[in-house]
């Protein structure tokens, strides 16, 4: 069972991972966006982290919708209101339950993609977060390890798409032949999931 902590060490990891990987994030948000997905992820996370320390939730719910409420706050960027979506809305799915399973996660996660979906107007293939994300959500049912492994593949696959949100969009076609830095930084989340369910 997964407890208030293991969302904690779950945002916690994100955090630093963010922290080690905010330069290459940053590196492909140049081509194809304004080169700020690094920081303005380095910024949100920060914060859900400091949050965390000084005062932390009760409940796994808790701690997602916390931390979403701190992103959206935080980030200013598109990503900012997605990812506080997606973690609002999962945390919102929890409930107020003290612990919850690996079946009623991936059931609440996919509830944070489909709002993160219905907010940005993007679905699959329009190379974005999503493409990182629900390939994740449909994997979680097997393991934590596979979503892991779907999340960096759809991530590394965003590449030859041409973006249809987002930034990215006002290219066209020139958009095409680069990895979108939101579907790198979802899978970065997920892996992080996975890292600290292998603990
Ligand atoms: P901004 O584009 O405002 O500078 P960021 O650079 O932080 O914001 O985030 C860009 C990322 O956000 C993109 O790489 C993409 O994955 C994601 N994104 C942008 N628009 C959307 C959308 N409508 N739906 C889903 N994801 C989106
Ligand atoms: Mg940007
Ligand atoms: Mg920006």
């Amino acid at each position: 069972m997964l407890d208030a902590d293991f969302f904690r060490r779950w945002m916690t990891v994100t955090a630093a991972s963010v922290d080690r990987e905010a330069q290459r994030l940053t590196a492909l948000d140049s081509p194809i966006g304004d080169a700020d997905h690094g920081s303005n992820l380095q910024r949100g996370f920060a914060a859900v982290r400091a949050a965390l320390e000084k005062e932390p939730p009760a409940t796994p719910g808790a701690v997602l919708i916390q931390s979403g409420r701190l992103l959206i706050s935080t980030v200013g960027g598109a990503s900012g209101p997605l990812y506080g979506t997606l973690l609002r809305r999962t945390g919102k799915a929890l409930g107020d339950a003290a612990e919850i399973d690996e079946r009623r996660l991936a059931e609440a996660l996919r509830a944070g993609v489909d709002a993160v979906m219905q907010l940005g107007g993007a679905t699959a293939g329009d190379k974005t977060m999503i493409d990182a994300l629900l390939p994740a959500v449909d994997a979680l049912g097997d393991s934590f390890a596979a979503a892991r492994t779907a999340a960096e593949e759809g991530a590394v696959a965003t590449t030859p798409l041409r973006a249809r949100k987002g930034r990215a969009s006002y290219l066209g076609e020139r958009s095409m032949g680069h990895q979108d830095p939101g579907a790198t930084s979802a899978a970065l989340l997920i892996a992080a999931l996975a890292d600290v369910a292998a603990e």
